[in-house]
């Protein structure tokens, strides 16, 4: 199996000269059956390096854009100081991130990607998207954006620019709040895949593990899950049309019965896709760490469900000889 992973070079101790110790990691790395990287960006000194060290192991690099953190002046969802007092006393977080409805957040996605494109292509694999999507579902709907673009589109479809309590409840309003997300996304993820497909590199994506409802997403805090098609990730058509080359699914559940539910969907989903699927586990997340024996029997099933490669997550970005031996393993199967 083809083993991908998620990387932020967290490992690096000297920031000013990362280069041998990146170089380090590579070369251990590739020779445990690593062959592929998405690199987060905010924690690396210089892009170029990064790929030139991974390239001398033989592993190639996508460049992880994430809409919040590359965006240069991010269109940000316009809530209320009310609203971000009433969501903190009850979901416990604070919660903004960019509004994909909001023709800024296309553009400067477009800009964003086509400069990497313009300055790293000849060093990249290609692109990887990560949180394209809106905030978390239920946020989202108890905390409807009150930015201009979709006040506008409110206007336009409902007559109103934002929803009282009784509109949020209309079955139409709820239909046309989601449709208008999912095609802006979609929109903003097409057209980033015409750049991609001109500069003959590859768009891949950190998809939502739960694509539109599971027994792990409602008890609190659920704000860290999904569901994706509610937040606009409707990440099943993307992969089925072909508008995304690689889906990398965001599966770390420490709970072997949720892991392999959400794994059996994410197969479904993707049967006959476009996109290759790459189901994903984690080492350390968020979740929780899956010890050895946890990871092995995750990298089983993945290997007996018939997937050709998977995606690696492991929060502080090191692997010990014990996880690596086990990746060794199934690379070669
Ligand atoms: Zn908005």
């Amino acid at each position: 199996m083809k083993i991908k992973i998620w990387d932020h070079a967290r490992f690096v101790v000297n920031k000013e000269n990362p280069y041998p110790e990146l170089k380090a990691m590579f070369r251990l790395l590739a020779d445990n059956g690593v062959s592929h990287i998405h690199v987060y960006l905010p924690e690396i000194r210089d892009l170029r390096e990064y790929c030139m060290a991974a390239g001398e192991a033989g592993i190639t690099v996508d460049a992880w854009v994430n809409p919040a953190r590359e965006l240069p002046n991010p269109p940000m969802r316009q809530i209320t100081e009310e609203q971000m007092e009433e969501m903190y006393r009850t979901q416990g977080i604070r919660l903004k991130g960019p509004c994909p409805n909001h023709p800024e957040y296309k553009r400067q996605m477009l800009e964003v990607v086509g400069n990497k494109l313009a300055d790293y292509g000849d060093v990249l694999n290609g692109i990887h998207l990560d949180f394209i999507r809106s905030i978390n579902s239920m946020l989202a709907e108890m905390f409807p954006c009150g930015c201009d673009a979709c006040r506008a589109l409110r206007k336009k479809y409902f007559g109103f620019e934002m929803p009282t309590d009784k509109d949020r409840q209309m079955h139409s309003y709820i239909y046309k709040e989601h449709a208008i997300l999912n095609r802006h996304i979609t929109e903003t993820v097409a057209a980033i895949h015409q750049l991609t497909v001109q500069a003959g590199k590859q768009l891949s994506m950190a998809a939502r593990s739960d694509y539109a409802n599971s027994a792990d997403i409602w008890e609190k805090p659920v704000w860290g899950i999904g569901p994706a098609v509610l937040e606009g990730q409707d990440w099943a058509d993307w992969g089925a049309d072909g508008i995304v080359d690689a889906i990398n699914t965001m599966n770390y559940h420490t709970n072997f019965e949720y892991f392999m539910d959400n794994m059996k969907t994410h197969l479904r989903l993707m049967e006959g896709a476009k996109a290759e699927l790459s189901p994903g586990l984690a080492v350390q997340s968020s979740m929780g760490i899956n010890e050895p024996d946890a990871f092995e029997k995750r990298m089983q099933a993945i290997y007996e469900s018939g997937a050709k490669s998977l995606c690696i997550f492991c929060k502080p970005d090191t692997y010990s000889p014990e996880y690596l031996r086990i990746i060794k393993k199934y690379s070669e199967m």
